[in-house]
């Protein structure tokens, strides 16, 4: 499977070591006719307005949402999972607004801004070890979306269909099964789009 991670700003080579240790074949993605090849894309944790400025001025707002209308799969991790929502909480404008959920920025609060911490994610067998980094959370979701992980009673993992989004940087460790996971998704979708 060939996955891209949006390389317009933040933690890009983090996601691609993490995506290859997952067996994918990992590529950062800067012009918006690189998606063409791609079975998955990943849009990277770092500051969502910045992400969703660039994106706007790229191309990326409509050539992503076509991505997604294909049946490919997103993976938005910290401000990517902003950049997926339809809305944000305080803000007037979504970027790319393809999942039925609001969203709350940098939603853990001063002493918390960032911590580490083991979850539990349906799909997958043990704890995930989870790095949030001035994380936001899924404050509330539409009937598509299915909750994958909470912490302390907060959303932190949604998926809905062919997108997958979580609050924390799962690139940030040596575990890589949230990307094996997404990496399923991107062979469904393949051979889903085969049929
Ligand atoms: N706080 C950032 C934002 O709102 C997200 C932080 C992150 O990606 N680590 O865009």
């Amino acid at each position: 499977m060939k996955i891209g991670v949006l390389a317009l700003q933040g933690a890009v080579s983090e996601h691609i070591r993490s995506l290859e240790a997952a067996g994918a074949q990992a590529s950062p993605v800067k012009r918006v006719e690189e998606l063409e090849e791609l079975d998955g894309l990943v849009i990277p944790g770092g500051e969502s307005t910045t992400i969703g400025k660039l994106m706007r001025k790229y191309g990326f707002i409509d050539a992503v949402r076509s991505f997604s209308g294909e049946g490919k799969p997103i993976f938005g991790t910290c401000a990517g999972l902003i950049v997926l929502a339809e809305r944000i909480e305080g803000e007037e404008e979504a970027h790319l607004g393809l999942m039925d959920m609001t969203v709350s920025r940098n939603a853990f609060g001063r002493q918390r801004e960032s911590f580490e911490t083991d979850l539990d994610i349906k799909g997958i067998d043990e704890p995930v070890r989870a790095v949030f980094i001035r994380a936001p959370l899924i404050n509330e979701v539409g009937p598509e979306v299915d909750v994958l992980s909470t912490y302390r009673d907060e959303i932190v993992t949604a998926r809905q269909g062919n997108l997958l989004a979580s609050s924390f940087h799962p690139e940030l460790t040596d575990d890589y099964r949230l990307h094996a996971y997404f990496l399923e998704m991107a062979k469904e979708a393949a051979v889903a789009r085969q049929k």
